[in-house]
């Protein structure tokens, strides 16, 4: 039998990080993947949905090109040179990941792996002896309980990438990061939206305020946004050409009708057939359960990545996996600090946040204080015509810790990464407010923000 010291299964975001910090430590390393290198978030996830709201903020800027003077004919979408262009960069990016994973002499080994005992991988005929394994399988959208997806009519994030087409009109159960994002693509483009979420505020994990402005500006656009709305399943149907919705709604039950239905209700790990039962490793709550350094209850049997749930992002499967493969090789492992983490909605506007908002401050009984500055007086948002939004800090008042920034806008994505940095390194408003923004920026929004927390801005 051939023998390594880590096998990875599941070559997504998580597993080849894994794999390669491995391998830069001096261990051997493989990496079991089903389908391609990369995973959900290059193939199916985060890179073909942001090329895809990309083409949606390219038309849109050039329908309102006139506003800047600039005269263009009409602007339409041409979906498959989009869908051709996503691809291209989804190409792109796999080629190079799988020239990194050579580089590092790690092994992509097509097929499904079966932990058949602890340090024993089986995929196809082939017997792998691992001392380590890591999972990182990831995740798969969930169903609906009574309306699953038939891949036509009622369809998932998965489905809706593959078509060619854009549909005339769709109904969007999920109001989450998903949900959202394809809510905005689909308005920016011209079909037809309704938006259903069964809690009150659309990114509902977010500040109250970044879901209410999401909802507004959706609604500004025609999107039929409907929150606190519950779905009644058995009275959902597809037919061949449309499906209809049944929404229990402010009191109504209305009907929609759609000619597609996305469900977008979340996310559940992929496990089966992966032989867990042949280990001590647990699964709770759909997850599978682990330890601050991703180890699972069988010793050599680690996991991380969307398999362990909590936050199901790419850039936290990386760092789960860069700390397991350290925890692997003796290192001592560091411990990720969730609190750390942005978190991003790349919706038109997006919502972009860090850390705690002001009530879950409060719930874990710090003294904290929220402030708030609107993108109306940022002078960059002014050039580019797009003034709908706000940064919001939330500053520890006892120790004067910065605890969380929320953030809605054009482009606050790219603004975020000051907000974790701050949050990294224990910034005070203070030390946030006085360190200098380049004018005119975008990023002028937090320095404003945090100098009124800190009680020296001179606007007000
Ligand atoms: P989600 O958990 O973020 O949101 C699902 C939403 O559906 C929730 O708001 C929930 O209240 C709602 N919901 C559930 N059942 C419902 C029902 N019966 N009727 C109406 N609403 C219902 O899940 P998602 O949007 O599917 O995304 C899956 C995961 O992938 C998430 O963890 C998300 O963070 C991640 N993701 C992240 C990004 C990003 O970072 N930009 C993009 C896409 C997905």
């Amino acid at each position: 039998m051939e023998e390594i010291d880590l096998l990875v299964i599941g070559g997504g975001t998580g597993g080849y990080t894994a794999a390669i910090r491995a391998a830069q430590l001096g261990l051997t390393a493989a990496i079991v993947e089903a389908d391609k290198v990369g995973g959900t978030c290059l193939h199916r996830g985060c890179i073909p949905t942001k090329t895809w709201l990309h083409s949606a903020e390219v038309l849109t800027r050039t329908r309102n090109a006139a506003t800047f003077g600039v005269q263009v004919d009409e602007a339409s979408l041409d979906y498959p040179v989009m869908r051709a262009r996503q691809q291209a960069v989804v190409d792109t990016l796999h080629k190079s990941i799988r020239s990194v994973i050579g580089k590092h002499k790690i092994e992509i080994i097509e097929g499904r792996g079966t932990i058949v005992a602890p340090g024993e991988v089986a995929i196809g005929e082939r017997r792998i002896q691992a001392k380590h394994i890591v999972v990182a399988t990831g995740s798969r959208p969930k169903g609906l309980p009574g309306l699953e997806p038939d891949g036509d009519r009622v369809v998932t994030s998965d489905e809706l990438l593959e078509r060619d087409q854009a549909p005339k009109s769709i109904a969007i159960i999920g109001g989450g990061a998903i949900g959202c994002e394809f809510a905005s693509f689909f308005a920016d483009i011209g079909s037809e939206v309704t938006l259903i979420e069964a809690l009150p505020t659309l990114v509902p994990l977010e500040d109250g305020d970044a879901g209410k402005a999401l909802a507004k500006a959706f609604a500004a656009r025609g999107v039929n946004v409907m929150t606190s709305a519950r779905v009644l399943t058995d009275r959902t149907r597809s037919y061949d050409s449309v499906v209809e919705v049944t929404v229990e709604h402010e009191g109504d039950e209305k009907q929609l009708p759609a000619e597609i239905l996305l469900l977008a209700v979340g996310r559940e790990a992929v496990t089966d057939g992966l032989g867990l039962e042949n280990t001590k490793a647990e699964i709770e709550g759909g997850w599978v359960k682990v330890d601050e350094t991703y180890r699972t209850a069988e010793p050599s049997v680690y996991a991380i990545g969307d398999a362990i749930g909590g936050l199901l992002l790419a850039h936290v499967a990386g760092a789960e996996g860069f700390i397991a493969a350290e925890a692997i090789a003796g290192k001592e492992a560091r411990r990720l600090d969730y609190d750390r983490v942005p978190r991003v909605t790349y919706s038109n506007p997006q919502v972009a946040a860090v850390g705690l908002t002001l009530a879950e401050a409060k719930e874990r009984g710090l003294n904290a204080k929220s402030q708030r500055f609107s993108l109306k007086y940022n002078a960059m948002a002014l050039i580019q015509d797009e003034t709908d939004g706000f940064a919001k800090v939330v500053f520890d008042q006892d120790g004067g810790d910065l605890l969380g920034v929320h953030l809605v806008g054009a482009h606050v994505a790219d603004i975020v990464s000051e907000a974790a940095l701050g949050r990294f390194l224990q910034a005070s408003a203070w030390e946030m407010g006085t360190s200098i923004h380049p004018h005119p920026s975008l990023s002028e929004v937090l320095g404003e923000a945090a100098q009124l927390s800190a009680g020296i801005s001179i606007y007000w």
